[in-house]
Order: C-alpha cells, then structure tokens, then sequence
C-alpha cells in the first residue's frame, strides 16, 4: 500500500501547485523501511516571497468575506477529509510509521475541529460597555492578519489543523510550514481546503530548511502572529525572533506527563487505558503519560500487570493488520531514547522489558519499562518521546503532587482514583495545561490545549484557539 505514495511532492502558494523545478529537494523516508520514498521540494527565497506576498494580499479579502462562507468552506473542507481519510491515513502512514487505523483516526479527528471552528468564529461574539445615552463603547475581536504556522512530524495533519483550521475561521491567511519528514498527509488536507473553495493565498504550505524558513517569515512585516508545535529549544528560538517585530505567539512545546496512580483506582481500567495510551504512536506524542508515579501500596502489582501488557504490544510496519505500535518516526528517535535508556540503567534504574532498537530495518524500538528510576537519571527530566515508561512509587498524596510538578514543564497530567478529594486536589494542584483523572482524554477539540511553565503559552483548540488568532479593540464613539 505505501507504494502509493507520489514519487514527487509539490506545495502551494497563491492557489498554485509547484513542482519541484531547479529547487532543492528533501528525501523522505518511510521509517518502516528507511529507505527514501520521495523527493519534497524546498521552497526558495523568492517563493517565500511570494508566499508572503500571497498571504498580504488575501487577508484583507478574507477577513471581510462573511463568517457564514468562511465556516461553510471549513466545513466542506472537514467533509473532504473524511472521505479522503483512508487516502490520506495512507499517506501518513508510509511517512510517519504510525498504524494504519491510528493515522486515519488522525485524519477524522482533525477533520471534526475544522467544524468546531467553523461554528466558534460565529459566535466570536464582542461586547457593548455601559455608557451615558448617546454614547457606545463597543469591544471587537478581529483577526490579527497573516500568520506563519510550523508544525511537527508526529501529529502530521493534526498538529497543522489546530492552526489552520482557527487562523482560517477567524478571517487570517497563513503559510504553514509542516515538518519536512511527513508531507503527503499534510498536503492533502491542504488540498482538502483548496476544493472546497478556499480563495487563492489564503492558505499555503511551504517546505525548506527549517531554520531558514522560519527567519525569513518570522522577520517579513506582512507576518502578525506566529504558532508553533515542537521541542522547546525550537520555540524559545522561534520566541527570540518573534520579539524583534513584537508578534504574537502560540507555543505548544515539550512535556513530560505524570501519571499519579493511587492505591484506591480501577486497577484494571488504569492498566487497560495507560498502556494503550503509553504506546500509542510509539510514544512520541508531548502529551504521552510517560512518568508513572504509583503508590507504594500497588506498585509491585501494576508495574507486574503493565509490564505483561506491554509484552503483548504488537510492534511491526503500520499497513500490517493488528499492529499496534509502528517504527519510531525517523532514525534521531532511536538513538536518543536508547542513550536516555542507558543513562537511566547506569544510574540503577531496573529494565522491565525492552530497552533496546529492534534489529531490522526501519527505525523500530521495543516497548520498554523501566523501574525504579532514580529521579537524577535524564528521562526522569526530559521527555523521552518513544515507547518508554518509567516508574517510581510514593506513599503521599503531597508527595505525588510534589513529584508531578517537579519538571520545568506542565503540559499534560494524569491521575487514577476513585477519592473525590483526591482528584480535587490533583486538579487544583499540579502545575499543567491538562489534567484528566480516571481518563487519558486531553484534546477534545472544544477545550483549551496549551501547556503551562516551558511547555509554552497560549492554548489551541475551542474558543481560545479561536482568540489567539484574533485582537481585541475597542471603539468608543461619543
Ligand atoms: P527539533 O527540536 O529539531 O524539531 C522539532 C520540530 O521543530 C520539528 O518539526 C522541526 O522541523 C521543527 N524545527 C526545528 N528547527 C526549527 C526552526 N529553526 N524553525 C522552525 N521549525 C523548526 O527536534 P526533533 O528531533 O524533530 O524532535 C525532538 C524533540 O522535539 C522531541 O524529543 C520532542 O521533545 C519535541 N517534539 C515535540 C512535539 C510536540 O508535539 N510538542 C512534536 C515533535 C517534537
């Protein structure tokens, strides 16, 4: 099935499709095989320009055209992809490594949040201040113009959609620069858009070095609004050159879960949802429950119980029919999770299961459980971003708080109860974007996603997704 994947990519500007010309090119990679299955072209430095250009010129278009036809054309758009789903999933698969049945989940789920946005830009709704007869005060929500959008290789059509889909609801134009390694998917729901009806520059899809790309938008004037998806060296960076025009930005970086597991949860249900949830997508999801805090009580029980549970993971290509866990997304994965697994062993952390790159080809990884992991070990403080979940137990309702917030990060938590004080408490007190207790359920599309500390600012998703591509304005008429 992944012979199916185009031998030549394109990307789009101004209601054009470019090939790939006299341009450099990007191999891509199926990380099942790690061979290359296609030639991406990079943009140069006169199609940003255009692209630039493009995005100038529709904003003004856009944002006067009817909220109606902007959210019917988001609408068709999400139609589309729901159709073109398995097409797509495909797509994602062959470049990502994810199972066939995961990427089109990708696919359908994105397609709901353009709908969602297609109904919150319709009810933006503004407000009239109390003033004396004769006089209003009136607050308005505009859209803050063009925007430059980059977005990472795990989620490739999701991650995108979350900006793509407010930006376009709430009347801006964007360049969206996906991740290089996993491309297809990504294009084809720009495509998505483009039949539906979406007007020539008010979406492009760029691709190129990514340093180099994102200088050049972040620096041009015509860029208002800058949102980001990635590691957190990347959007401190991207943060430093969005401060010399003083644009708005949208981080959605780094995190490092914690999964409080006390005593008195559904042991079963916990096991059945966190080792599904561990594994899915190899891991390599910023909100993965990863740091396993378990009470002292259980922890021999569930580390026992998830660690035979992983054993049954199926690991194997993503078209494969039961698979459950695919390869790592590109070869950097392997390596630094096998040197964050070693450092963890050398400082007394007790290997489960697991542990090390599988010998075949592609970028495949075990599913890997480390216990016992000594807090000084690296994977107790950065992310690992693979297939691995490590465990420590505690005694304390204070000290699992205490051990979930120890991180400079605070994207996503977890915990399982069933004390109703507990869970009060751990909602109140850990210091995230996202707490779900009893559930692994964080990015629903109607709520705020965003993380807290170096997890970054601003939240995606539901009406504040919708406001972070809007200024606020007030107009007082006397
Ligand atoms: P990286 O830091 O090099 O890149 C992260 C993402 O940022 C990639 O999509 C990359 O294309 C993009 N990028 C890199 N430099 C950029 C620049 N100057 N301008 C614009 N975009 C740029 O790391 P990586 O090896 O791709 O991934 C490693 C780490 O990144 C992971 O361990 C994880 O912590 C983080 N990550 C987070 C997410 C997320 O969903 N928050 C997604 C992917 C990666």
């Amino acid at each position: 099935m992944s012979n199916s994947y185009p031998q030549k990519l394109q990307f789009h500007i101004d209601g054009e499709w470019i090939d790939v010309g006299e341009r450099d090119v990007h191999h891509v990679v199926n990380p099942a095989t790690g061979k290359v299955i296609s030639d991406l072209p990079k943009a140069t430095r006169a199609d940003l320009d255009r692209a630039l250009d493009a995005a100038d010129r529709a904003f003004p278009i856009w944002r006067d055209t009817p909220v109606g036809e902007r959210a019917a054309i988001l609408h068709k758009a999400a139609d589309l992809m729901r159709e073109r789903a398995p097409e797509i999933g495909r797509l994602m698969t062959a470049e990502q490594g994810k199972p066939l049945p995961q990427a089109i989940g990708e696919v359908t789920a994105s397609a709901s949040h353009f709908d969602i946005m297609a109904e919150e830009a319709k009810r933006c709704y503004g407000r009239v201040l109390v003033r004396p007869a004769g006089q209003n005060s009136f607050v308005k929500y505009q859209p803050v113009g063009p925007v430059a959008a980059f977005s990472p290789w795990n989620f490739p059509v999701f991650t995108p959609v979350r900006k793509l889909a407010p930006a376009i609801a709430a009347g801006c134009s964007i360049i969206l620069k996906p991740a290089e390694e996993t491309p297809a998917s990504p294009i084809e729901m720009i495509r998505c858009l483009v039949d539906a009806g979406l007007p020539a520059g008010v979406a492009q899809v760029v691709f190129g070095d990514p340093a180099e790309v994102s200088s050049h938008l972040i620096a041009s004037p015509v860029i208002r609004k800058i949102s980001f998806t990635g590691s957190v060296p990347v959007g401190k960076h991207l943060m430093k050159l969005a401060a010399e025009g003083m644009k708005r930005t949208t981080m959605e970086l780094g995190g490092h879960a914690p999964v409080l597991v006390f005593d008195d949860c559904d042991l079963e249900k916990t096991l059945d949802l966190v080792v599904t949830g561990k594994f899915r997508n190899a891991g390599q999801v910023c909100v993965s429950p990863t740091r396993f805090y378990v009470q002292s009580g259980i922890y021999d029980r569930f580390e026992k119980a998830f660690t035979e549970r992983a054993a049954k993971v199926a690991v194997g290509d993503g078209f494969a029919d039961g698979i459950e866990m695919g390869p790592l997304a590109n070869p950097r994965r392997p390596s630094s999770v096998g040197d964050m697994i070693s450092d963890a062993k050398s400082k007394g952390a007790e290997v489960m299961l697991g542990g090390h790159r599988q010998d075949k080809d592609g970028f495949f990884f075990d599913p890997t459980v480390l216990s016992h992991v000594p807090l000084d070990a690296n994977i107790m403080n950065d992310e690992p971003f693979g297939p691995v979940a490590v465990m420590r137990p505690f005694d304390t309702l204070d000290e699992a708080i205490e051990q979930a917030n120890r991180l400079p990060l605070g994207l996503a938590a977890y915990a399982f109860t069933s004390s109703l004080h507990t869970a009060n408490m751990v909602g109140d007190k850990i210091e995230a974007g996202m707490v779900a207790i009893n559930n692994l359920t964080v990015s629903p599309g109607d709520a705020p996603f965003g993380g807290v500390k170096e997890s970054g600012h601003g939240s995606e998703d539901g009406p504040d997704g919708l406001k972070a591509y809007m200024v606020t304005k007030a107009i007082h008429q006397a």
